[in-house]
């Protein structure tokens, strides 16, 4: 539910997340403010809880506003960007082109496209590295299936904002189209948990054994994954 409160002259706006909790839990994130909330929890106290923290939430903001304009400097989606895949960095390069396509030409991301503005690029690199992904994350899931010896129900690759991966109680398993820009062996790290937990549906010292079977430096690309590498979507 949006509501909006006004705070020091100033009307906030936020988005009041209800569900079986005990607990109050606001989030300041890069598409808005968010408070999670028991199921009970009275919408005038909602309000009132981000009116009392409203200076910290301005600060939050303009910190993560710091942070993207920093990165959209760095990832300017035109020709010459970086362009992270599988653990190696390409140069974009724009050619207009009556219809689109993408592909790997030496070490160059080359993207052909009759509309080359910075917001079609950036949703051209993204269809094409999400189709590399999912063909990247079959292949590696067909190589690892006959190892660890089970088999997931559906798997989906998809836009995930924080999440690398997860596996649902049936069974099924969903993984992030960003791991393409990561080096391999944290694609894989993924991919492994993953199947680990068709196993294991924790995260106990025997589930890591069994991943540490398959991936023995498993932490190096886990503390990889968690440490906010930089890359043109984040
Ligand atoms: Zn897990």
């Amino acid at each position: 539910m949006l509501r909006s409160v006004k705070a020091g002259g100033q009307v906030m706006e936020y988005e009041l997340v209800q569900t079986a909790r005990a607990s109050v839990e606001l989030r300041v994130l890069p598409d808005g403010v968010r408070v999670f909330a028991p199921k009970t929890f009275p919408l005038r106290q909602a309000d009132a809880f981000v009116r009392e923290r409203a200076d910290w939430i301005r600060e939050a903001r303009a910190r993560l506003d710091g942070y993207k304009a920093r990165e959209e400097s760095r990832f300017p989606m035109t020709e010459g960007m970086p362009v992270p895949v599988e653990g190696r960095t390409y140069a974009l390069r724009l050619l207009k082109a009556a219809s689109r396509s993408g592909r790997i030409e030496g070490g160059s991301v080359v993207l052909r496209g009759p509309d080359l503005s910075p917001e079609a690029v950036r949703e051209q690199l993204r269809d094409f590295l999400f189709d590399r992904a999912k063909e990247r994350l079959m292949e590696r899931l067909n190589q690892y299936m006959p190892l660890i010896g089970r088999s997931p129900g559906r798997v989906t690759v998809r836009e995930q904002r924080t999440k690398w991966g997860s596996c649902s109680g049936q069974g099924n398993l969903n993984f992030n189209w960003k791991l393409i820009m990561a080096p391999p062996e944290a694609l894989d790290y993924v991919v492994i948990h993953e199947l680990c937990h068709l196993y294991e549906f924790n995260h106990s010292p025997k589930f890591w054994a069994r991943v540490a079977k398959y991936q023995p430096d498993y932490e190096t690309w886990r503390d990889f994954l968690r440490s906010g590498w930089a890359h043109p979507y984040n």
